[in-house]
């Protein structure tokens, strides 16, 4: 047999076996161009990230607070964990995205989703400061958020009120939102570190039923890496998920880190069947984000990761939450 025509009958023998492993694009749908710090690697390193991981799109956005080097700290800290100085929210980190993507070319842009974060979700002029910057760069912001409400320690340390997603703050930037066709990225937790029932979750549920023009992306499906660092896993989660996306078609849901172990996959690394049916049942709700912040080396680490669950989905389900349901919650206006 020729040789081109023994490596057709091997193609032809691995792909209708299965063996042949999937390729995804990605679009990550939560990525944080500066850490706490309001530091960035820089644009150089995430357009490598994005051109050596097959990530098409990705939604940029700041970090809403600074964590302060506080007077009386010796060291710098390196996170905002790091000591016990607060954190202070802080608009500038918008002018830092909106710095950076200006630069890029006009091709590379159409890669580029800018998220609008910094101000206080505690001030009900927030809505008013959103509506200057909108003006201030005319078609550039595609999303509001991440915006930081319920966040377990990082609450604990930021300075003021904590903010709730259902607080007049809020309601007003929904309105914003929906009427300039803009989503929502919210970071608004499940439940505290130690309550085992869903007792934050009215704050995320009222606005929900209330604005269902606007289109709201719960971050980490409301769990948190502190969450899980006390009570494991929240057997609760899935079926109040359920509910949620059955009632509320304005709801999608951000899958990123703290929802893949221990949710999507086992301890040995084996998707869940209970979640693979979920995402089935809703293909258009789901989306991967790496949050990653500042540092863009391991974003295709992290959206790889999500390979084993994607696997296990129907080929055209896992392209949707890979890439393409990302796309189809930004504003209308932005080309697809
Ligand atoms: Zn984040």
């Amino acid at each position: 047999m020729p040789l081109t025509r023994l490596i057709f009958a091997w193609l032809l023998a691995v792909s209708s076996s299965g063996v042949m492993a999937r390729e995804y694009t990605y679009s990550d749908a939560h990525l944080h161009y500066v850490d706490f710090f309001q530091e960035t690697a820089g644009m150089p390193e995430l357009l490598k990230a994005m051109a050596d991981n097959h990530i098409e799109h990705v939604m940029i956005s700041g970090i809403p607070v600074a964590k302060k080097w506080h007077e009386d700290e010796p060291k710098r800290p390196r996170y905002y964990a790091g000591d016990d100085a607060d954190a202070y929210w802080y608009s500038a980190t918008d002018v830092i995205v909106a710095a950076a993507v200006s630069k890029l070319t006009a091709e590379q842009r159409q890669h580029f989703h800018p998220f609008l974060s910094g101000f206080n979700p505690n001030d009900k002029n927030s809505a008013m400061h959103i509506q200057r910057m909108l003006d201030l760069y005319p078609g550039l912001w595609q999303g509001i958020g991440e915006v930081f409400t319920r966040h377990d320690d990082l609450t604990a340390l930021t300075s003021g009120d904590t903010p709730r997603a259902n607080n007049e703050a809020m309601t007003r930037i929904y309105h914003l939102a929906a009427e300039n066709d803009l989503p929502v990225l919210l970071h608004s937790n499940i439940t505290s570190k130690r309550e085992k029932n869903a007792l934050y979750l009215p704050e995320i549920e009222e606005p929900l039923r209330n604005h269902p023009h606007t289109r709201f992306i719960w971050a980490h499906a409301g769990t948190s890496m502190e969450i899980h660092r006390h009570q494991t896993r929240l057997d609760f989660l899935l079926p109040t998920l359920t509910r949620m996306l059955e009632t509320y078609p304005n709801l999608y849901i951000d899958l990123s880190w703290s929802v893949l172990t221990p949710y999507l996959l086992d301890e040995a690394g084996k998707p869940r069947e209970a979640w693979i049916r979920l995402v089935e049942r809703f293909p258009e709700r789901f989306m991967l984000g790496s949050d990653v912040v500042g540092r863009f080396d391991k974003v295709g680490k992290e959206l790889r990761s999500f390979d084993p669950f994607l696997d296990a989905l129907p080929e055209e389900v896992a392209r949707k939450v890979a890439r393409d349901n990302f796309l189809t919650v930004l504003p209308r206006s932005v080309a697809r």
